[in-house]
């Protein structure tokens, strides 16, 4: 059968495709869970050598990084905050013109809304890692481009590896995308945990604050978001092993 048409079907049936670039899917023991293998990186040079970082070095490595075009236009890279041995690790997209400025992923109402966020499931910004797929703001706040994705992507896989958080919080269709290697819409991602990489991190998907500025009717979708997230670590799901 014809592959469109296939996954037409498939769509039209309710079934979740998941596509591997580099080997295919298992399950694990939450009902609803997929294993996810995380994007292929830059293949730079240096690339190796970024697994081995610690925070600071690494640190320094994204802000003097020039592995893609978006350095010739950010102001300033934008790592990531927060606690460095968090639970819960945010993902978000990338800088907008407030964090390129500032330096620090969600300022601005959007990051507002984010506190909130976490604030009413009783965590304080500081006690969580927050950081997005890209470093550097695309120009115009335009998508990210794939290349730019796989380029920066060993930067947040370092960063999960050092964190080992016991949780991961997608904000957003972009990074639930590229996280998950998928076209489905977020509205398909929601509601279920998937898992992230070897260890396989849960990994719940939300929207992402500034899509809830423009749509606050969807404030509700979110608390049940997080309320899965809650529910997921509170059940006692295993935490990824920290680096050194
Ligand atoms: S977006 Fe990532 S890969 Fe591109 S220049 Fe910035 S830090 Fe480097």
């Amino acid at each position: 059968m014809n592959r469109f048409l296939r996954d037409e079907y498939l769509d039209a049936m309710g079934i979740q495709q998941w596509v591997s670039r580099e080997r295919p899917a298992t399950t694990d023991t939450l009902p609803e869970d997929v294993t996810i293998t995380p994007a292929a990186g830059c293949g730079s040079a240096d690339e190796a050598a970024v697994s081995g970082l610690d925070w600071p070095a690494l640190e320094d490595r994204v802000a003097r990084c020039t592995r893609c075009v978006l350095h010739e236009t950010r102001t300033r890279t934008v790592f990531g905050t927060g606690k460095r041995t968090a639970d819960w690790l945010i993902i978000g997209e990338a800088p907008g013109a407030d964090e390129d400025r500032q330096g620090e992923p969600f300022v601005g109402r959007a990051g507002q809304l984010l506190t909130a966020m976490l604030q009413a499931i009783g965590y304080a910004r500081d006690e969580v890692y927050i950081t997005n797929i890209l470093k550097c703001r695309p120009p115009g706040n335009r998508d990210p481009l794939p290349g730019e994705v796989d380029c920066c992507h060993d930067y947040l896989e370092r960063q999960i590896k050092l964190i080992g958080p016991r949780l991961i919080l997608v904000v957003g269709r972009i990074a639930a995308q590229n996280l998950l290697q998928t076209d489905l819409p977020i509205g398909r991602l929601r509601g279920s945990v998937h898992r992230y990489g070897d260890a396989g991190i849960p990994l719940v998907v939300t929207y992402h604050p500034a899509y809830l500025l423009r749509n606050p009717a969807d404030k509700a979708k979110v608390w049940e978001d997080l309320c899965l997230a809650m529910k997921t670590l509170e059940a006692g799901q295993p935490g990824s092993q920290k680096a050194d």
